[in-house]
């Protein structure tokens, strides 16, 4: 039987959708990119904002035809939509087969095998355990790096975050199975890993913290680059900045999602840190490790934020000019505390004109910031050859800069030091050294 899977979201679901590979191919199924051969489609679904959630709605309905055309083809959605909106998904799709949850991916073979008695299946259950310890996964791997999954879930329960309901609360993985995959994806030639989680720093088995997970990682395989994300910024400590500074293949990038500039919207939101104390993380990070990059996801038109709320925001932003962001306009999701107990009172005109204030400013920020390299020499991992010209090479600095190079015969795969002549709006130029 073939099956065809179709990815949406973050970059847990891209490691999710290799999982299900991994799964399906050792039960006999076989991997097709060519829809219109396949006998089950799979959709790996998001449902964390309306947007995304519209795109795979929309999507549905063109694959929909495909199903009027080959009477047989089964259509399943499977992670964060599916345990989201669970069997309502049957009523809403009438020609759904399947819906499976994102703890629930081992019983996916099974699942698809019942499907041929023509009767809908579904598994939306969570699980209070990692339940894919031993599973390697499998198939969509891309260039040289690679995910992999450290802790699921989140216990934070972030008022306007659908998470927690669709991913279940926080489960570490056994570290044993971890450092196995590192070792694995060594041996295949793969240069960088970076570990994933809700909140990676949350990240706790028997008495391993994250810190100590992170420094075994980097002395199992000291020539790979290890990057991590997200970090709860709240949960930023001293053992963990020492951890990432002493080790030269940590990567000296932190993820953390400020959402906020306005206290008040952060204490509304069940953030656990202020304003001010979001700022002296930061003063910790960079006095710990000054050369080191900070990104953010930030959220406009929260319940009841005002323009000065709004200002608080950019303020803020300007005080830390963080080296990128991910920026969103505020979309109430059904299930949340926001969604019973907050008014969605921000009209949608005004979220986007916030949200298109903030994007214009953080590409500023990231200009500033890529500028401050120009003149530095920098290790290079050589990713690939530039889309736009064959004659340069792409790359990327310990930061997470994209930087580009004239092409030369140095190895795709190898690291070089590189010397950064200057900055376009979101990315380096430079040369290699010899
Ligand atoms: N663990 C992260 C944290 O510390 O909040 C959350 C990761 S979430 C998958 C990615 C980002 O999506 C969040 O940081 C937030 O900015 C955004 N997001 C989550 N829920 C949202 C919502 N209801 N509307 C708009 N953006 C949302």
């Amino acid at each position: 039987m073939k099956f065809y899977l179709e990815t949406y979201g973050c970059q847990m679901n891209i490691y999710d959708s290799e999982i299900i590979c991994s799964i399906l191919l050792k039960s006999g199924f076989i991997k097709t990119s060519n829809l219109k051969k396949a006998d089950i489609i799979l959709l790996n679904t998001c449902s964390i904002r309306e947007k995304p959630e519209k795109k795979i709605f929309n999507r549905l309905i063109k694959i929909k035809c495909f199903k009027k055309k080959k009477k047989q083809l089964k259509l399943g959605i499977v992670g964060c939509l599916a345990t989201h909106y669970k069997k309502k998904l049957f009523e809403k799709l009438k020609f759904l087969d399947l819906i499976v949850g994102p703890d629930s991916y081992k019983q996916l073979p099974e699942i698809i095998n019942k499907l041929k008695n023509n009767k809908k299946e579904i598994d939306v259950s969570l699980a209070k355990k990692e339940r894919y310890t031993n599973i390697i996964p499998n198939g969509v791997r891309h260039g040289l790096s690679a995910f992999i999954s450290i802790m699921r879930g989140c216990d934070n329960l972030c008022t306007f975050c659908i998470v927690p309901y669709t991913r279940g609360r926080e489960k570490s993985r056994n570290p044993n199975s971890i450092l196995k995959e590192c070792k694995l994806l060594y041996k295949k030639g793969y240069k960088e890993i970076i570990l994933l989680g809700q909140n990676v720093d949350a990240y706790f088995w028997k008495k391993m913290k994250f810190f100590q997970l992170l420094e075994l990682i980097a002395k199992t395989v000291p020539l790979m680059r290890i990057r991590f994300l997200t970090s709860y910024p709240s949960n930023i400590t001293k053992n963990l900045l020492k951890v990432v500074k002493k080790y030269t293949n940590i990567c000296k990038h932190f993820h953390l999602p400020l959402q906020s500039g306005s206290t008040r919207i952060l204490s509304l939101m069940r953030r656990k840190y202020t304003v001010e104390e979001f700022l002296l993380i930061i003063k910790r990070i960079k006095k710990i490790i000054p050369d080191c990059s900070i990104s953010s996801d930030i959220m406009t038109g929260f319940c009841t934020e005002t323009q000065a709320d709004h200002r608080e925001t950019i303020r803020i932003m300007n005080l830390i000019k963080f080296n990128f962001s991910f920026m969103f306009k505020y979309s109430s999701r059904q299930g949340t505390y926001a969604y019973r107990k907050l008014k969605d009172n921000v009209p949608n005109s005004l979220k986007i004109s916030r949200l298109n204030e903030i994007i214009r400013l953080q590409k500023s920020h990231s200009f500033y910031r890529l500028k401050q390299n120009i003149g530095t020499i920098q290790e290079v991992l050589i990713e690939g050859i530039s889309k736009q010209d064959e004659k340069y090479y792409y790359g990327r600095n310990y930061k997470n800069d994209i930087i580009v190079f004239t092409k030369n015969k140095s190895k795709i795969g190898s690291y070089k030091k590189v010397k950064i002549l200057k900055s376009t709006f979101t990315t380096l130029i430079g040369e290699i050294i010899p």
